[in-house]
């Protein structure tokens, strides 16, 4: 199976997107120490294409190390973790440094990314969308996790990239 792993900085919706993905109930919570900490991991299901989906909440949780060290881990975890990693950005706020970080790691470990623009629902996040080409990431794909919008064409490149 496929496994897909959400990262990028706090409060983009990451977690919403994981909730929307697999329903709530089925997550599980690993709580090991290592490699797997910090990561929440379930079977997630998209019109039809089914996948293991992981929400690496690590870098909000963990209290030890620098911003930039845990930064530095939860990508890594993701990487090793996953074969596609979807990067949220929040289109709102628009591209900050720390998503600008997280494309750079990508970018530099040669893992296969989608690039998610997320709180896009109404028209507020167009030009967020449109900023969010600079991370050389390839092209966006805008929805809204809460809202439930743009999943059709995050299936498809989900599918694409599977
Ligand atoms: P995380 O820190 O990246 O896991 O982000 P969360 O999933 O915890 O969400 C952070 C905040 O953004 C919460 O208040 C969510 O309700 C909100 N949020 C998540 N998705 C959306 C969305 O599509 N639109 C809007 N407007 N808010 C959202
Ligand atoms: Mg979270």
């Amino acid at each position: 199976m496929v496994t897909f792993a959400i990262v990028g900085r706090p409060n983009v919706g990451k977690s919403t997107l994981f909730n929307r993905l697999i329903g709530r109930q089925h997550a599980i919570v690993d709580d090991q120490p290592g490699v797997t900490r910090d990561r929440r991991e379930g079977d997630g299901r998209l019109a039809g294409l089914r996948f293991r989906i992981i929400d690496t909440a690590g870098l909000e949780e963990a209290s030890d190390g620098s911003l930039e060290d845990r930064m530095r881990y939860q990508t890594e975890l993701a990487i090793v973790g996953a074969d596609v990693t979807l990067l949220v950005v929040d289109a709102r706020v628009g591209i900050t440094p720390v998503d600008k970080f997280f494309a750079g790691e990508i970018r530099k470990s040669g893992a296969h990314v989608i690039l998610v623009c997320n709180k896009c629902e109404g028209k507020i996040g167009a030009s967020g969308v449109a900023e969010s080409w600079t991370l050389g990431l390839g092209e966006p794909v805008a929805i809204s996790a809460a809202h439930g919008e743009g999943l059709v064409d995050l299936h498809d490149a989900m599918l694409e990239a599977a």
